[in-house]
């Protein structure tokens, strides 16, 4: 096997339930190394909520809460970013609480990013774009499956650009990760479902492509057979015991990430043409995938009938051809998961015919 890339993970965690009631120790921690306010950026979802428990914030502070009805375009993040910079007032922020769920996450990173780097969300969408360490970053995520709460990415939609990319690199990453299981108590089941589902995928992806390594490949078997526990065991899936295993399934995944097959693929596509959310965008694209991923999608249609989720046929029916054309384009453009999955001739595997046919399928 060749030499990995030189890998970075999050330098710090805390897991376990009530963990979050350590968030201010640590916040105070960054108070004292960094003289200035910090800024916290939640899910909207705990707007005017006792979900959350006390936030450490002080009233010098900030408190974004973040509208996660769409997933995070470049737009949004540089408004956040200017308004960030006017709290802010030309010092620097002690340190950046991300609390949410991937799409919040994401927005923090990506905030930070442009906290210290000139320019718009969208000129550092790609890799290693970004050039200036971003501020301490604490991740609280409450809700798990991404990964996003351990990986060097942020995904970002940008409209103009019809693509969906991060801001891949080290500097993305969070410093600290904050990871209490208790926090996602109050998500709605299947979205809990939709979400966890986003670590089966990552997870499986990796172990079926031809990018391999061999440390990634042990995180990625760790993360499936977690998430077999949770999806497919005896206990409810949101049970004690499984919200646990499932933030330990996001966090092990989150560190194997990276290289996808031909689900996040397709599932990109439908995001940028149908607005689908990321986790739904992806069960819909394995549901179509039965031939390349046999194993996978039975088990997975077993999880579906399992937990009673519904994947309503018919959500590519009826479309303008240029939509068919832009979730053709959308998908295909993504040729490193492609080859990964398919080898360099995935363009003859997956033809336009094939591919249209099987969104319509859907
Ligand atoms: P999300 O962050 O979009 O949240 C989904 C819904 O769950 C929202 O309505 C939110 O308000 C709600 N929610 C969150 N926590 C809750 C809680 N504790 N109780 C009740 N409701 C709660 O969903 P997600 O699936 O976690 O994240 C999807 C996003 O993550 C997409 O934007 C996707 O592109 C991105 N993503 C990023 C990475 C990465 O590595 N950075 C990887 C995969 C996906
Ligand atoms: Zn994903």
């Amino acid at each position: 096997m060749s030499v990995t890339r030189n890998t970075k993970n999050v330098p710090y965690y805390l897991l376990g339930f009530g963990a979050f009631a350590q968030l201010g120790g640590l916040v105070q921690a960054r108070r004292k190394a960094v003289q200035g306010p910090a800024l916290f950026f939640i899910d909207h979802f705990f707007h005017n909520t006792e979900h959350l428990g006390t936030l450490p914030a002080e009233s010098d502070d900030s408190v974004f809460f973040v509208d996660v009805s769409r997933e995070p375009a470049v737009e949004y993040v540089d408004a956040l970013a200017d308004k960030s910079r006017e709290a802010l007032a030309g010092r620097a922020p002690c340190c950046i609480v991300g609390i949410g769920g991937g799409a919040t996450l994401d927005v923090a990173k990506a905030v930070g990013n442009l906290l210290t780097n000139p320019g718009k969300a969208e000129d550092y969408q790609g890799w290693e774009l970004v050039k200036n360490p971003a501020p301490y970053k604490i991740g609280v995520p409450t809700l798990f499956g991404t990964g996003a709460e351990c990986s060097r990415t942020c995904v970002l939609t940008n409209q103009r650009r019809k693509l969906k990319l991060g801001m891949n690199s080290d500097f993305t990453m969070y410093d600290q990760l904050l990871l209490d299981p208790a926090l996602s108590r109050t998500v709605p089941r299947e979205q809990f479902f939709f979400t966890g589902m986003d670590t089966y995928m990552h997870c499986f992806e990796s172990v079926r492509g031809s990018y391999r390594n061999v440390i990634v490949d042990h995180l990625s078997e760790s993360a499936l057979s977690l998430c077999r526990e949770i999806f497919l065991g005896p206990e409810d899936m949101m049970s004690e015991a499984n919200l646990e295993r499932m933030a330990v399934a996001s966090y092990l995944g989150g560190m194997a990430a990276g290289n996808v097959g031909v689900v996040h693929p397709i599932s990109a596509g439908l995001s940028i043409v149908l607005h689908l959310p990321h986790g739904k965008a992806n069960c819909y694209a394995l549901s179509v995938l039965e031939e390349i991923y046999p194993e996978e999608y039975a088990a997975f249609t077993a999880m579906l009938s399992r937990h009673s989720i519904d994947l309503p046929k018919g959500i590519c029916e009826k479309l303008t051809e240029e939509q068919y054309e832009a979730l053709y384009a959308g998908s295909i453009v993504h040729e490193k998961p492609l080859t990964n999955a398919l080898g360099p001739a995935f363009r003859d595997i997956l033809t336009k015919e094939r591919l249209i046919a099987k969104f319509k399928s859907m």
